[in-house]
C-alpha cells in the first residue's frame, strides 16, 4: 500500500502510529475496516448528540438529495434554511431574532466578531476592542484564534493575530475577580464585546465554572453597553444539560454562535444568532451597511435538512430525558475519584465530566497525553486526553455499562502516570 496523502489535523505524524481506517459508524461506536469496535466517549470530538448515524437524521439527507443541492444563498432562499431559521429562534433565548449560516464553528464566531464591530460601526460609534476570558477556545481561524488563548496551538502566527483583553477564568473562590476585572474593563474604556464559552471552556482542559457567573457578566455587558457573544458551539444541544448553556443562567445573549451538534454531529454546519439591534445596525438604503460575509456553502440545503430532523428528534424523543439520565449517571461514575489522590478537580457540567490526573509536568504537551490515548485506543476506547485531562463526553444514547466500563478503563489507566 502507498502512504497516506492525508495531512491529520492537530497531528504530529512524526510520532503517530498508523491509524486505523474507520468504515462504519452506528450509536455509540465506530467500526475499522478490519472489523473491530470502538466505543466513541468524545462523541467524535464533540459533534455527535443522538449517536453515529441517527436514522432519522440520515433519511432526512437521503430525501434532502432527492430535491435539493447547494443552491446559492445571496438573492435566493430554500425551505429548508427558512424552517431551522424559525426553529433555532424558538429554541434559543428570547432575543435572537436572525439567523446567519455558515460552515463551521470557526466561522460562526469570526462571524459573530464582525457582526459586534459592524454594528457599532454602522451606528457611528466605532468600538473595537474585544474581551475574552482566559484559557478560552473560540477555533482555529486567524479571528478566531485572536480571540482565544495563546499557546503552543498558535505561537507561530502570533503576529497575524490581533490584540485582545483577557479577563481571569472565574476558578472556584476567585470569581469577584473575574467579575471586577470585566467591569474595569468595559465600563472604563467601552468595548465592543465579550466573547465567551458559557459554563464550560472546552480545549482549553473542560474547566467548568457556576452560571451566576454568567449571568453577572451579562449583568455587566448591559450596564456598559458591551455586547454579549456566547459561543455555544461545543455547549450547545444539550451537552451541558440544558439545550443552550446560556438557560442555565437566565441570560439572552447578543449574538449566539452554534455549530457540533446542530445537525446532530452528521454535516458541517453553523448559525450565528443574533439581536434585532445587530441586524437593524446593518439594516439601511446605505450599501455600505451591509453585513458583507460569505462562504460558499452557506445554508448548504442537505446540512440544514440535517439539522432539521435533529430538530425534530429534540421534540419527538425523550432527549432532555437522556441528557438528565446521562448527566446523574456521570456524577455518580465519576465520584469514584473525587478523593482518589491519583487525580485532581473531578468536575461535571451536565453530560461532560472531566479529571485532571496527576503527573510530574502537566499541560497541553504532557508526554502523557498521547501515552492515555493509545492506552484507551487498545481496549477499544477512544478518548483523548487535553494533555494529562481526561475527560468523557459521550453521544446520549450511551448505556450505563458502556460508561461503567469506560470508568474502569480509566482506572486502570493511572499506571502510567508516572511511567
Ligand atoms: C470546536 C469549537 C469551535 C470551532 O469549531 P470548528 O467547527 O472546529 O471550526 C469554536 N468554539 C468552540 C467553543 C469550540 O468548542
Amino acid at each position: 500500500m502507498n502512504r497516506s496523502a492525508v495531512w491529520h489535523p492537530f497531528t504530529q505524524h512524526a510520532v503517530e502510529p498508523a491509524m486505523p481506517l474507520i468504515a462504519r459508524t452506528g450509536g455509540a461506536y465506530l467500526e475499522t475496516s478490519d472489523g473491530g469496535r470502538i466505543f466513541d466517549a468524545i462523541s467524535s470530538w464533540w459533534v455527535v448528540t443522538h449517536g453515529h448515524r441517527h436514522p432519522k437524521i440520515m433519511a432526512a439527507i437521503r430525501d434532502a438529495t432527492e430535491t435539493l443541492d447547494q443552491v446559492i444563498f445571496a438573492g435566493l432562499s430554500h425551505e429548508p434554511a427558512e424552517q431551522l431559521a424559525s426553529a433555532l429562534i424558538d429554541m434559543t433565548p428570547a432575543g435572537l431574532d436572525w439567523v446567519f449560516y455558515s460552515d463551521s464553528g470557526s466561522t460562526s464566531v469570526e462571524v459573530a466578531l464582525k457582526m459586534a464591530l459592524g454594528f457599532y460601526c454602522n451606528n457611528g460609534t466605532p468600538r473595537s476592542r474585544v474581551v475574552v476570558m482566559e484559557h478560552s477556545y473560540h477555533g482555529d481561524t486567524i479571528g478566531a484564534m485572536s480571540v482565544g488563548a495563546r499557546g503552543v496551538f498558535n505561537a507561530a502566527y502570533e503576529p497575524l493575530l490581533f490584540a485582545v483583553d483577557t479577563i481571569p477564568f472565574p476558578a472556584a473562590g476567585q470569581e469577584q475577580k473575574t467579575l471586577d476585572a470585566f467591569e474595569q474593563l468595559t465600563c472604563d474604556r467601552g468595548v465592543a464585546a465579550l466573547i465567551v464559552e458559557p459554563l464550560v471552556l472546552g480545549a482549553g482542559g473542560m474547566l467548568m465554572y457556576p452560571a451566576w457567573v454568567l449571568t453577572e457578566l451579562k449583568r455587566i455587558a448591559e450596564r456598559c453597553e458591551t455586547l454579549f457573544i456566547a459561543d455555544e458551539v461545543m455547549t450547545g444541544w444539550g451537552r451541558t444539560g440544558t439545550m443552550f448553556a446560556c438557560e442555565a443562567a437566565g441570560i439572552a445573549p447578543d449574538i449566539l454562535c452554534t455549530s457540533k451538534g446542530l445537525t446532530g454531529g452528521s454535516m458541517p454546519l453553523a448559525a450565528t444568532l443574533a439581536s434585532d439591534a445587530i441586524f437593524r445596525a446593518h439594516f439601511s438604503r446605505d450599501r455600505a451597511k451591509t453585513f458583507f460575509h460569505s462562504s460558499s456553502f452557506t445554508a448548504n440545503p442537505i446540512a440544514c435538512a440535517a439539522a432539521l430532523a435533529n430538530v425534530g428528534i429534540w421534540k419527538d424523543e425523550p432527549v432532555a430525558q437522556r441528557v438528565a439520565t446521562l448527566s446523574r449517571m456521570q456524577v455518580q461514575m465519576i465520584a469514584r475519584f473525587s478523593q482518589d489522590p491519583r487525580f485532581e478537580n473531578v468536575r461535571t457540567t451536565g453530560t461532560i465530566a472531566a479529571l485532571d490526573l496527576r503527573v510530574p509536568t502537566a499541560g497541553y504537551l504532557a508526554e502523557v497525553g498521547p501515552r492515555l490515548r493509545a492506552f484507551f485506543l487498545e481496549r477499544g476506547l477512544l478518548v483523548r486526553p487535553l494533555g494529562n485531562i481526561i475527560y468523557v463526553l459521550p453521544p446520549y444514547c450511551v448505556t450505563a455499562g458502556e460508561l461503567d466500563r469506560l470508568y474502569a478503563t480509566i482506572d486502570e489507566a493511572t499506571e502510567l502516570a508516572n511511567a
